[in-house]
């Protein structure tokens, strides 16, 4: 249950310094957002890869979001401590144009939120540019699909809070949700399919689709288990006003 839980009343009352220290005064806000992130995989692996991106896991259950709190810690302490190649050191008498970006795993966090609720009270209007939902939990019975993830209602939010041209990612090893899921997607005039072929043209997209396809828990425990992963990515598309 979420009902001990306090949330912040809009994104603009969240004090992000608090979650990325390192990025103080950047004016940052996340621009990927794991979705029930479980223990953190996807932003563990993406961290170094995109150092300058912001990134928030939200998790519902208690210990599972201070597991993956406690992680973050402890990397960003280890690596902390580990003194930088000396080939990246600048010569000592140059003074660098720009700030340096901050060590790794500064630029994750996570939220312990009931997503359904209270996901627009993260995220401002336009600032995300992926947003994933990764092996999200079935809801097999039909009463119970209002629980899904993946909603009407609720791709209203995700929509808003998407800039144009961001991506949704969907993976799941369960067939009937991802029929489900893409059903809503493309019945939704805010998002447009896009194949998994034409996103990896982008570099960057191409490492977000590995990490989304084999950098999470859950994602490993099916490949362990030779289970079947449905991958569905769709991007938010602006929608011409009528006159
Ligand atoms: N995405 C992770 C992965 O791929 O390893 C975890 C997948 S796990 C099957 C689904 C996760 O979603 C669980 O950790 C669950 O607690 C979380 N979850 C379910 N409903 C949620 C909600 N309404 N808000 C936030 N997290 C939720």
């Amino acid at each position: 249950s979420d009902h001990n839980l306090t949330y912040p009343a809009s994104p603009a009352h969240i004090d992000w310094s608090t979650h990325y220290p390192a990025f103080a005064g950047t004016g940052k806000t996340p621009e990927f957002a794991d979705v029930g992130c479980g223990f953190g995989g996807l932003l563990i692996e993406l961290s170094r890869q995109f150092p300058e991106t912001l990134m928030l896991g939200m998790e519902i259950r208690v210990q599972v979001s201070q597991y993956v709190q406690d992680r973050i810690a402890a990397l960003r302490t280890t690596h902390s401590l580990q003194p930088p190649p000396t080939d990246s050191l600048p010569p000592s008498d140059a003074s660098p144009s720009t700030s340096p970006t901050p060590g790794p795993y500064q630029n994750i966090s996570i939220v312990r939120a009931n997503a359904m609720k209270f996901f627009p009270n993260y995220f401002p209007r336009a600032s995300l540019t992926s947003l994933f939902f990764l092996f999200p939990d079935p809801h097999f019975k039909v009463r119970k699909h209002k629980a899904r993830i993946i909603s009407p209602t609720l791709l209203a939010e995700y929509a808003y809070a998407l800039k144009i041209g961001g991506i949704i990612y969907t993976i799941t090893d369960v067939e009937d949700l991802a029929e489900w899921m893409r059903v809503q997607l493309e019945g939704c005039v805010l998002f447009e399919r896009v194949e998994e072929e034409e996103l990896r043209k982008d570099e960057a997209k191409g490492k977000i689709l590995d990490a989304v396809i084999g950098g999470t828990e859950e994602g490993k425990k099916v490949e362990r288990n030779g289970g079947k992963k449905w991958l569905a990515c769709f991007r938010r598309v602006e929608v011409a006003r009528l006159a």
